[in-house]
């Protein structure tokens, strides 16, 4: 089970090389019989940390906020469209990261909750990015996070601790075609630890560097792109669309998916694109009804990019998912005969912004009247006065008694305290182990028909390709004694 590239060798080789010898060496005999493969490219769609209510309470938001439902509503009902759902898990635990999701779609072997594409022991596995390249591929990754986070870095680096950003930024070189996303921190000389500057270095190897809407909604196809739109994360849908200057100077995620199709469109090998609502999960973390959905209407909208690309070809399949549930946002029953159901969600309808944005609003309250007044104007809600003296105690640190311990911090207090009038409940602050939700259109569509266990993503997709490539992978039995603590469950028998 030892990897046969050493972390020597790939240091001696540089990261960029390392992808290269490392499928030359643990794949001596694969198959890459190109005109074999039924689908010439794979667009891979994940919105990130969304359980199963999110798309159905994002359709009828939909309709109260824009005046039309969501298009993934009318996917559904397409007979051309194929349903599934994935089984989620992580090597270590029945509730998965987003690290050791992407790691099984990109290798077909689960790993531990924060590794990407390493298992327990340090064996490197080699994801799908690295393997369709190799057989003359493109690839493009577009994300709302950082470009180095979880879900993008899934697909296409080798890491063992997922938060090591500034070691995954270098890996996507010569690997990945297209880049969009945030996350120039990683990038930037005067932003990263070791101050190495990766712009120039991918500007080396001819990529366009861009940083700005302009370039990603102007007539320019550059053979490779390296998009970085924000430090970190991209901001919230939420408040994007509620700052003139955001509007003007960030891309949407269904403006980074046009563009990056039209880049990928023609390649004569075919491509592999991965394309992330990665905000979603970040607004279940932190209870935000408004920004989850429009950051899911905002994936929404990409959705439909990519339907209009593919279903004018016949050699394009297209997969719609997500990679774990998070939270489980749920709208209540309100009222007698729960006729207040209906009025509390178009609550949301009058969010200005995130609540990642509020500290910046709450930190000008000296009391709790003054708090109802920034939630008033900011979150269109009025909370009782009591509601809004716990609000006050806990953005100084003192947090009431909350008895569900997933609720025990800030966002978990905002979340039940908003809930009390949009109607929106949230069964925690973290990933669930539910089932994800699969919709998949073109050839090969019928594989991802039921329920099918998440690593089996990646023999299907390399299957379809007319591909083939095989990695080590670990029982949970042989992985328990890697495990800081013995889990409670019994794993079932993977193998
Ligand atoms: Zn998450």
């Amino acid at each position: 089970m030892k990897s046969l590239v050493t972390r020597r060798e790939v240091l001696q080789l540089g990261l960029a090389g390392a992808a290269g010898l490392a499928l030359s060496k643990l794949a001596p005999a694969q198959t890459t019989n190109r005109s074999n493969g039924r689908v010439k490219n794979i667009i891979f769609m994940v919105s990130d940390g969304m359980s199963a209510g999110v798309p159905s309470l994002a359709d009828e938001f939909s309709k109260m906020a824009r005046g039309k439902g969501a298009f993934w509503y009318q996917l559904l009902q397409d007979p051309d469209a194929t349903l599934g759902f994935f089984d989620t898990a992580a090597l270590n635990s029945l509730v998965t990261d987003s690290a050791s999701a992407s790691s099984a779609w990109a290798t077909g072997s689960r790993v531990f909750n924060g590794a990407i594409n390493v298992l327990p022991d340090g064996t490197r596995l080699t994801p799908i990015a690295q393997i369709v390249k190799q057989a003359g591929k493109k690839v493009g990754l577009v994300t709302t996070t950082r470009i180095t986070h979880a879900t993008p870095a899934g697909f296409a680096s080798i890491q063992p601790k997922r938060d090591d950003e500034d070691d995954i930024a270098p890996q996507y070189l010569d690997v990945v075609d297209v880049l969009m996303g945030g996350g120039l921190r990683h990038y930037a000389p005067n932003q990263r630890r070791d101050q190495r500057d990766l712009i120039g270095e991918y500007r080396n190897k001819g990529y366009t560097y861009w940083d700005n809407r302009d370039q990603v909604v102007s007539n320019a196809r550059p053979e490779k792109v390296l998009g970085l739109f924000f430090g970190s994360h991209v901001p919230y849908t939420v408040d994007h669309i509620n700052s003139e200057e955001l509007k003007r100077t960030m891309p949407t995620l269904a403006e980074m998916t046009r563009k990056a199709l039209e880049i990928l469109g023609d390649a004569p090998n075919g491509f592999l694109l991965q394309v992330e609502g990665g905000r979603v999960d970040h607004a279940a973390h932190a209870n935000d009804a408004a920004a989850i959905l429009w950051d899911q209407l905002a994936f929404d909208d990409a959705v439909a990019v990519v339907h209009e690309f593919a279903s004018r070809r016949d050699d394009t399949l297209v997969i719609i998912t997500s990679d774990h549930g998070n939270a489980n946002p749920g709208l209540n029953g309100m009222g007698g005969e729960y006729e207040a159901s209906n009025k509390a969600l178009e609550l949301v309808v009058q969010s200005k912004c995130s609540y990642e944005l509020l500290p910046t609003h709450l930190s000008k309250a000296t009391s709790a009247d003054d708090v109802r007044d920034i939630l008033k104007a900011q979150i269109g809600i009025e909370v009782s006065k009591e509601e809004a003296g716990a609000l006050a105690s806990a953005v100084r640190g003192q947090l009431p008694t909350i008895w569900n311990r997933q609720h025990r911090n800030l966002q978990g207090l905002m979340g039940q305290v908003m809930s009390n009038y949009n109607g929106i409940g949230w069964c925690g602050t973290s990933h669930t182990a539910d089932y994800t939700w699969i919709t998949s259109l073109g050839p090969g569509r019928e594989e991802f028909h039921g329920l099918i266990r998440n690593t089996d993503a990646f023999h299907k997709m390399l299957k379809l390709m007319g591909l083939s490539f095989k990695n080590p992978s670990m029982t949970p039995q042989e992985a328990r004694r890697y495990m800081t603590f013995a889990p409670r469950i019994s794993m079932p028998d993977w193998a």
